[in-house]
Order: C-alpha cells, then structure tokens, then sequence
C-alpha cells in the first residue's frame, strides 16, 4: 500500500554526498577491484529501498546483504545488471529461488555445497557460491579439514556450481589492537589459498575486507571488497581515522561526509509557567518561564527514550535541549532562548541546520548504542528520499 499521508519523521540521502564516498574508497582500494555495497539492516537504516537506487545511479552493480528476505528486498529496486551477494542467512527452501534470481551467496559449511547442488540441478541454472571459510572468528566459516573435500565436490560438480568467492570475515578490523588476532586470520586465508592451488581449482574472486581493512590494511584488498559503514560516511572507528591521516599528513580531513539527514517539524509551541512539570512524571520542572516545542515522535519513531533530559533538536540552526522524558510518540525540546520559532518549522534530529550539528555519534554517546545500532533500529515505515 502506497501511504499518502504525511509520517511524522523524514530522512534525507545526499547523493553527492555518497558520490564522494565512493571516490574516496575507490581511490584507496585502487583500479580493477569490485565494490560490493553492504545493504544488510536496511542500508543501516538508510533504507534499501531508496539508497539501492541512488548507489546504483552513482555506478555500483554489487550489493551485499545478510539474509535472503533482504536479498529480495534490493531485488525488487535493483537493476537486472545489479549482483546481489547473501553473507548470511537462507533457508534451504529459498536456495532454488536464489539460484534462479541469480543470486549469489555464502557457503559457510561442507552440509550446504549438496544442498545447493540439488537445487541447482532442480532450477536448471548454475549456483554462483561463495565459500566462506573460517579463520579464526570463530562465527560463520568452513573448517580447513573439510575444505579439500569441498573443493572436490566443486570441481565434480562444476557443470551445477560456479566457484564464484572465497572469502572470509576479520572479527574487528576496526581496531589496531585486534592487530595480531587480523594477521592470523589473513595468513590462515592465505593457506586456504594454498589449498586451491594444490587442488588446481581456483575462485574467481577473492575477497576478505570490510570498510576498516579497505581503508587501512591494503594487503587485504584483493578481487572485491566488502564496504558498509565507511560508504555512508562513518569512519569505522578512530584507529582507521588516524591511520588516514597519518597517510595524507594531516591533522583532520573530512574525506568521508555523512550522507543522511533526519528531519521532522514542529507540531505545537506552547508556554509554561516556572514551576510546572513538563510531560509525563516529574522529570523536568521548569525552573524559569519556558517556552517549548512538541515533537510528534517518540521512542516507538526510533528516537532513543535514553535521550530523556539529555539530547538535543536543531531548530533554526540553534540547539534545542530535550526537556523532559521521551514519550513514545512524543517529546518536547526548550526554544526559550531562540527567536521567531513557528509551528510547522523544520526541525534536524541528525544532521546539519545552518552552522550547526548533531552528530550521530553524540547521539551515541549518551545512549550507549553503537552507530551502527542506532542506524539500524530506524524503522523502516520512516520515508526516504534523496536529495542532490
Ligand atoms: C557487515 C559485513 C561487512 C561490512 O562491514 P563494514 O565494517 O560495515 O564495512 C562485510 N562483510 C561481512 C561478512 C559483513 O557481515
């Protein structure tokens, strides 16, 4: 159902923004390597939907995702020229749909590679795996022991099943004190490698980094890489950040910009009178004369109700504190000090107003909630659009 009313919140995607992103990863990880975009939890909330279309208008054909209900979702917005790759999760029921959608996906372990072989022979197409192996995450992976055997299995079976990947996953890339752990992991890949060549069948691609390898571990970058967070504009924490800079020898560089804006407008003003309570409980008392601004959303809209007494709003480019508890569809914000405030004005929640901004790291900060987290748990009911 195609809704016509107004929702209570908005996010906007700025694809120049991106545009600029994807310059920059490229740059880093060089000619000739695939740029698969990490989709899963909705874009990291950015919603598939919307940002599919716009990565793609930007000139990326391989989109990564976590399960197969997300992979059907960007199937249903992506061009027929688009790859669609599925890292985790799909039943064995929907393996036969996914080879027939061309879709590609991750072998994680020995039981799965007949079971794709059935199907493919069922469908009449070829599967186009990946052979994920495990390296020391210890989450997700085929085991050495059973990986000769499987390669075995592919080269028999090769009319039914392409060796498209083989690939594997850093258990935190991000961090530099992860350093010895990430080296382990990048030689037992290198054996696994070994092994192909001593088997004489061969992936066609290879590919092991996320965006905090891409960007800060080179060696890592092989046939394709794997990029969510960094392409939506979010260094994938400061070690990857500082190393950049030491790289181009500066002291700050906003080469990654934040392409999501999260907007919503005033419902009502109103004045109150020092010493009354403001929403639910006592957990603000004005302390002077006040005026405040309604916010029509609430926990249950994604705003985090730990934010309470604590975040802030933008409002005519000023910071608007949060006075009281969120509610679950609404909250207020104090305008005493800022002028000329109207019903229906546009009010930022993250993002950039005139000179200002909040960060979705200084949303974190309170609430405790990785970036990532708190993207994620944006539902998805919130429209998307993009902007230039
Ligand atoms: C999420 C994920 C990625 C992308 O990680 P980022 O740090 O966001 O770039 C890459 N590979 C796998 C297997 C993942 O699950």
């Amino acid at each position: 159902m195609v809704k016509k009313v107004k929702h209570s919140s908005r996010i906007e995607l700025k694809q120049s923004a991106y545009k600029n992103n994807l310059n920059f990863i490229k740059k880093k990880i060089g000619d000739g390597v695939i740029f698969s975009s990490v989709v899963k939890a909705n874009a990291y909330g950015h919603g598939i939907e919307t940002f599919v279309p716009m990565a793609e208008k930007c000139g990326v054909r391989h989109f990564s995702v976590a399960s197969s209900f997300e992979a059907e979702e960007v199937l249903s917005v992506s061009r027929e020229d688009s790859h669609i790759m599925i890292m985790g999760i799909i039943y064995e029921e929907d393996i036969p749909w996914a080879i027939d959608q061309n879709i590609e996906f991750f072998v994680y372990n020995y039981d799965r590679l007949p079971i794709a072989l059935e199907a493919a022979k069922k469908v009449g197409k070829k599967a186009k795996i990946h052979i994920e192996v495990e390296t020391g995450a210890n989450r997700t992976g085929m085991q050495k022991e059973e990986f000769p055997k499987a390669l075995k299995f592919l080269k028999k079976n090769k009319d039914h099943l392409t060796f498209h990947g083989l690939c594997t996953h850093f258990g935190g890339a991000e961090s530099f004190s992860n350093q010895f752990k990430l080296d382990i992991q990048h030689k037992r890949y290198k054996e696994f490698l070994q092994v192909c060549k001593k088997e004489n069948i061969e992936p066609e691609i290879r590919h092991i980094a996320c965006s905090a390898a891409a960007l800060a571990m080179k060696d890592t970058v092989y046939d394709m890489v794997r990029v969510g967070v960094a392409q939506y504009g979010f260094w994938p924490s400061p070690d990857i950040y500082y190393h950049h800079l030491q790289e181009v020898n500066k002291l700050s560089d906003a080469a990654l910009k934040r392409i999501f804006t999260w907007k919503t407008d005033i419902m009502d003003i109103r004045n109150v009178k020092e010493g009354e309570f403001i929403g639910y409980g006592t957990a603000y008392q004005a302390t002077h004369k006040m005026k405040i601004a309604v916010m029509p959303l609430g926990y249950s809209n994604g705003y985090p109700r730990a934010l309470s007494n604590r975040g802030q709003v933008l409002i005519n480019g000023k910071k608007a504190p949060i006075v009281g508890l969120i509610n679950m569809n609404l909250f207020m914000v104090d305008i005493t000090h800022i002028p000329d405030v109207n019903v229906g004005d546009e009010v930022v929640l993250i993002g950039r107003q005139k000179n200002n901004v909040i960060n979705v790291s200084s949303f974190t900060n309170t609430t405790q909630l990785l970036n990532n987290e708190m993207l994620s748990r944006l539902p998805a009911a919130i429209p998307r659009t993009v902007v230039k």
